[in-house]
């Protein structure tokens, strides 16, 4: 994109209503607009990051056998009712009514809405595992939207939901989605530590919340040091070959890591006092087995081996992608500005012009832009290059190529890696060759 022709208002002054790093960067850089509490709009350079997350959420989603589909964002009251969901849940759910004064609910979660679909059409344990997931805007009317887009009220989830026969074949399902959630914020660019957490309301043994770890983050955690540093080579396993997916699950939950809800004095007292850590983590995603609870509010049944009825077994995945882009920022920021992830920033590179105006910075800066299609913000400002140096750290592009008239007519260019301030004298093809 050209500069002069996106929409992309970035703030000098740090706005005052923003407390934390991430949501001060995310107004001034131009990547959100509050609409009402809670609510954002999400502009090009934001959305193009919340697109890039959900993109490598997805792929590592399918990447282990879960089906994308896409359940509706409202969903008729009737089903919430019928399984007592409806008083159960509490003020956080908004409640609408429609033109014939039936009632619906923005949905909060899905357990109730997919176990249903599923009552309809899986009949025979031969039709299980299944796992679904979509990536869909939820709702949850928060007593305290903060943070930015890290406590919204409208805030992006990939849910997920899985659907196995036994209790063991619903481990094994946990244990793929573990899998998948930690290979995904590898790509993300951030480590997010499996912690033991609380089942909360939906009931359940099994559950682990995932949390970067980060002094502004609402959750108090506990964590063996070891945690922090351990790189589990989760590239090289299969998951579907059960004797590998146990040693992988077995080695990234030893280590103790727990959230307050779940915190063990005696198992604590284990860790040695050196390495024992006490901080604050940002939830990023949680993961539970909840047994067949869903299904028999639901009625889902299979007829089993032997003829039997048999209520699935099913768990819950969800990530928050758009609390993710908050999360990221917390995680990779400076003074100057974010310092974007390689896989999720919403331009490869910007390319800023020195001297707008000037035939030879032009033909350049044209050169650059069209060798990188759709990956490029072009800073065509009439603007002073201190301005151009200031925004470009500021939205956090991982690659700068900085052309000025002197390299121009020498037929070089500058490139700066935003990440190690590193900067180097290339001509532009070199250039392009560092940033591909
Ligand atoms: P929290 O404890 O932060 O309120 P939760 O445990 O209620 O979150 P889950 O039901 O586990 O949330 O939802 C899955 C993920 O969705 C969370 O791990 C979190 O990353 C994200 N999420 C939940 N609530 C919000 C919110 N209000 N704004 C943005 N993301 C959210
Ligand atoms: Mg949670």
């Amino acid at each position: 994109m050209r500069l002069t022709r996106s929409l992309l208002p970035t703030i000098k002054q740090n706005p005052a209503e923003a407390q934390i790093a991430s949501h001060r960067l995310m107004l001034r850089a131009g990547l959100v607009r509050q609409v009402a509490a809670g609510i954002y709009a999400w502009l090009p350079a934001g959305w193009r990051v919340l697109r890039n997350i959900a993109q490598v959420v997805r792929e590592e989603q399918d990447r282990v056998g879960a089906q994308e589909l896409l359940l509706p964002t409202l969903q008729s009251a009737d089903l919430w009712r019928s399984t007592g969901r409806y008083d159960a849940y509490g003020p956080e759910m908004l409640r609408l009514k429609d033109r014939h004064d039936r009632d619906l609910i923005y949905s909060p979660t899905n357990e109730l809405l997919i176990a249903d679909l599923l009552r309809q059409s899986v009949h025979s344990y031969r039709e299980l595992p299944q796992i679904l997931y979509h990536i869909q805007w939820k709702f949850r009317d928060e007593t305290r939207p903060r943070f930015g887009v890290m406590r919204g009220r409208e805030f992006l989830m990939k849910d997920g939901y899985s659907f196995d026969l036994d209790h063991a074949a619903a481990v094994r399902s946990y244990r793929i989605m573990m899998l998948a959630y930690l290979r995904t914020f590898q790509r993300l660019g951030v480590q997010a530590v499996p912690m033991a957490a609380d089942t909360g309301p939906i009931g359940g043994d099994l559950s682990h919340e995932f949390h970067i770890l980060a002094p502004t983050g609402e959750s108090q955690v506990f964590y063996d040091a070891g945690v922090e540093t351990i790189r589990i080579g989760t590239d090289d396993v299969d998951h579907t070959d059960p004797g590998q997916l146990d040693r992988f699950f077995t080695a990234v939950t030893t280590p103790y890591a727990a959230t307050d809800e779940k915190h063990d004095l005696a198992a604590w007292e284990q860790v040695p006092a050196e390495r024992r850590r006490e901080g604050r983590g940002i939830e990023v995603g949680q993961i539970f087995n909840f047994g067949t609870l869903y299904s028999e509010l639901v009625g889902l049944q299979v007829a089993g081996p032997d003829g039997t009825s048999i209520a699935p077994n099913m768990g819950s995945y969800g990530i928050g992608v758009s609390r993710l882009v908050g999360a990221l920022i917390e995680a990779h920021h400076d003074d100057a500005g974010i310092i974007w992830p390689d896989s999720v920033a919403p331009f490869r590179a910007a390319i800023l012009n020195l001297k707008q105006g000037d035939a030879a910075t032009g033909a350049l800066c044209e050169q650059a832009y069209a060798a990188m299609p759709g990956r490029a913000l072009y800073d065509d400002r009439e603007e002073r290059a201190g301005v151009k140096f200031a925004d470009a750290d500021l939205m956090g592009h991982p690659w700068q190529v900085i052309v000025g008239p002197r390299g121009a007519a020498a037929g070089t260019v500058e490139l700066k890696r935003r990440a190690t301030g590193e900067r180097q004298e290339l001509t532009l093809d070199a250039a392009l060759a560092h940033i591909a």
